[in-house]
Formats: structure tokens, C-alpha cells, sequence
């Protein structure tokens, strides 16, 4: 199944994925879910946000669900998503050769919008499910062509009217979501399988550096209003308050105005994502950048306009869910620094994540990798986890 979406979304380039939701690549990944889940007899609903869901047996209460996502951020790898959407259907394969029925409904399902590369709120699939985010903010979202969430779905044939809260959240008794680990903590255990205890909190958070425009060659370097300084100043503190913090700060994604090389920028436009282990952490480490930010734009007499886009807070999976699966499989247990649509329904229903052993720790890039034989023991460690919550 994973070489079969080897060559969805991939760009040539790169090597690394771009499945965006919604776009010709997101809609090849929507048919080859719906092919798989034909292949097996699953009949598919799609809610009003995306969300795909296959059900093994009549879509009924207490549900136990499976599955991950299958979008990317820009330039992603082969794993992040893909690997939990395959590992569920592989894992219902191994228990239906074993003769295997569930006593309860399961289901394998496949979020949309994950990563947020397009509409920048990461999880918005499950957060529209959840009522975590309301639907008009979403709708409202803009991608990079100016084009709003809601413009882009009705392009697909989907009504944005049905965006928001489902109704089949009330069904899922259970959430098990298995992912490729975005680290190397089972590196070290010698693990290949390893049970999730926590979620960092994280966010994203856009800052507008706004100055003047002028000429490169013509304006004295004292007399500039050069917005680029304090973002540069910005990106540096930054690094030094999350190091100090051991937490994490990065800028990744950077709009330029006018973009001329020789132009002064009259506006920088800059994303920041942090993370930290506990809320109150980082609170603290935003306001320490934002302070600093502030500071190094009076400098120049420029300015600085703050933007939280998305702040997801921490994320302690349910305790004994997690117990349970952690001595079923004689697994180790690790916290994660990435968010998952996991942390978000585990708000609602009791919630578990599997990790898979990746050899380099890199995610979010060509790079991300599980060996086969990882990931054929995370299809064996889930089929066992199915099998236990499922008898
Ligand atoms: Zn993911």
C-alpha cells in the first residue's frame, strides 16, 4: 500500500510530498482510501469537513477507531499519516486471515487537513469534528492564492455548509492512532513500537514586522526603518530562549514585501511555531520572543504586530488506555513533541498513540523513514491492540 501511494503528491524535484487538502494530490489520496476500503467490503462516509471513514462492520456506538492522516506539509515524507491510514487496513487484513470479529464496531479513519500546510490550522479536520474550531474561521481561512477554505471545497464538489461538528464523534468509543515517531527515543529503547504518554503543547503564532520601503543603495543605513532587523533579531533570541527553556522555537515560512533584493522590506511577515512540555512553559517562551521582537523593532522604528493562529495546549493520553497497551505489547512509552488528531479527540473519547521506530528521527521531510520490518511490527503491535479492544 505505501508504494502505491509512493508516487502521489511527490514532487520531482524535491523528492518530498505535497498533499494539500483539497488539492489534486489530496483528492487521488480521497479515491485510493475509498479503493482500499472497497477492497475490503468497508463502506466509506466522508463528513462535512473531509474526514473519511471506513467501517468494518454497520457504523454503530461505541466504535473503536483507527487511522491517521494522509496530507503532508510541504516537502513531507512518505510516513507522517500514510503509515497509521495503511498499518490500520493492514492490521484488519492480518485479524480477518486470523478469523478474527470485532464485538464492536472499528473503523479506520483518514482526517483531513492534519498538517494545516494549506489553511495554516494544523488538525482542522478533527478540530471542525470536535467543535474545537468553529466552522466560519475555518471557511474564512485563505490558502497562498487568496482562495478561502470554503471557495476551495465548493470547488470540489463538497458544501461548506456541512463544515463543523459530526455527528459521528458520538459513535467513537476509542481512538488508537499509530504514527511514525518523530524522534529517536525508540532508537534508544531498541524498540520498534513504543506507546504515546503525552503531547507537548504547541502553537503557531504569525508576527508582521511592518517598516518602511525604500532604495538599497540610496537610503543611509541610519536612516532605514528596515523590518528585516527585528526579524532577524527575532529568529536569533529565539533560539537562545527555547534552548534555555529545552524547548523548541522555529521559524520556518517567511512572506517578504515588496521582495525586491534591492528593496528595503516595508513588511516581514514571519510564522512561528514553539513548543514546550507544559502550558505555562510556553506562555512564557512566546511572550519571551515577543518581548524581544518588540524590543529589537524600537530599535529601528519599526513595529510588530502578533497573530496567534492555532495554540494547541498539552495533551496527557488516557492513562489507563495507555497501561493497558503499553503491557499488551511489552512496549516502552515516550512523549512526543508533534501534534497529532489524536491529542485533539482525546478530549473527547479515551485515546492512545502507537509510534514506529524511525532510524534518523527526521520527520517532515524526504528523508522521514521506517524500516519495513518496523513497520510490519507496528501492523502486528495495532492488529494485537484491535484484537484486545475489540473482543
Ligand atoms: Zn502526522
Amino acid at each position: 500500500m505505501l508504494a502505491d501511494l509512493a508516487g502521489i503528491g511527490r514532487d520531482p524535484t524535491t523528492g518530498g510530498y505535497r498533499r494539500h487538502v483539497w488539492n489534486d494530490a489530496d483528492m487521488l489520496l480521497r479515491e485510493w482510501f475509498v479503493g482500499e476500503a472497497a477492497a475490503r467490503g468497508m463502506d466509506v462516509v466522508e463528513d462535512g469537513n473531509g474526514n473519511q471513514l471506513a467501517w468494518w462492520g454497520s457504523p454503530g456506538p461505541d466504535a473503536l477507531l483507527t487511522g491517521s492522516h494522509l496530507d503532508s506539509v510541504p516537502d513531507g515524507g512518505a510516513y507522517d499519516g500514510p503509515l497509521g491510514v495503511v498499518s490500520s487496513f493492514a492490521a484488519i487484513d492480518r485479524l480477518r486471515a486470523d478469523g478474527f470479529t470485532p464485538s464492536r464496531p472499528v473503523v479506520v479513519g483518514s482526517f483531513a487537513d492534519e498538517e494545516g500546510a494549506r489553511f495554516g490550522i494544523a488538525c482542522a479536520g478533527s478540530q471542525l469534528v470536535t467543535g474545537a474550531l468553529a466552522a466560519d474561521r475555518a471557511l474564512a481561512q485563505k490558502d497562498r492564492d487568496g482562495l478561502t477554505m470554503a471557495e476551495v471545497m465548493a470547488a470540489r464538489g463538497r458544501d461548506p455548509r456541512a463544515v463543523g461538528r459530526a455527528d459521528w464523534l458520538g459513535d467513537i468509543g476509542t481512538f488508537v492512532e499509530l504514527h511514525v515517531e518523530q524522534g529517536r527515543s525508540l532508537v534508544h529503547s531498541g524498540a520498534p513500537v513504543g506507546v504515546a504518554t503525552a503531547i507537548w503543547p504547541h502553537g503557531r503564532w504569525r508576527l508582521d514586522f511592518c517598516g518602511e520601503a525604500n532604495h538599497a543603495g540610496a537610503t543611509l543605513m541610519q536612516d532605514r526603518h528596515d523590518p528585516m532587523q527585528a526579524y532577524a533579531a527575532t529568529v536569533l533570541a529565539s533560539r537562545r530562549l527555547a534552548t534555555e527553556a529545552s524547548a523548541r522555537a522555529t521559524f520556518g515560512r517567511l512572506e517578504v514585501e515588496p521582495g525586491g533584493t534591492n528593496a528595503i522590506p516595508s513588511r516581514v511577515r514571519a510564522w512561528l511555531d514553539a513548543r514546550a512540555s507544559d502550558d505555562e512553559s510556553l506562555e512564557h517562551l512566546v511572550e519571551q520572543v515577543v518581548a524581544e521582537a518588540r524590543a529589537a523593532s524600537d530599535l529601528d522604528g519599526t513595529s510588530v504586530e502578533v497573530t496567534a493562529e492555532s495554540v494547541s495546549p498539552a495533551v496527557d493520553f488516557d492513562v489507563p488506555l495507555r497501561d493497558r497497551l503499553a503491557e499488551l505489547l511489552d512496549a516502552p512509552v515516550l512523549p512526543t513533541g508533534a501534534g497529532h488528531d489524536a491529542g485533539v479527540l482525546s478530549a473527547h473519547v479515551p485515546t492512545a498513540m502507537l509510534f514506529v521506530r524511525n532510524p534518523t528521527g527526521v520527520s517532515h521531510s524526504p528523508v522521514e523513514h521506517a524500516d519495513d520490518g518496523d513497520c510490519e511490527a507496528g501492523v502486528v503491535a495495532l492488529a494485537a491492540v484491535m484484537r484486545e479492544l475489540a473482543s
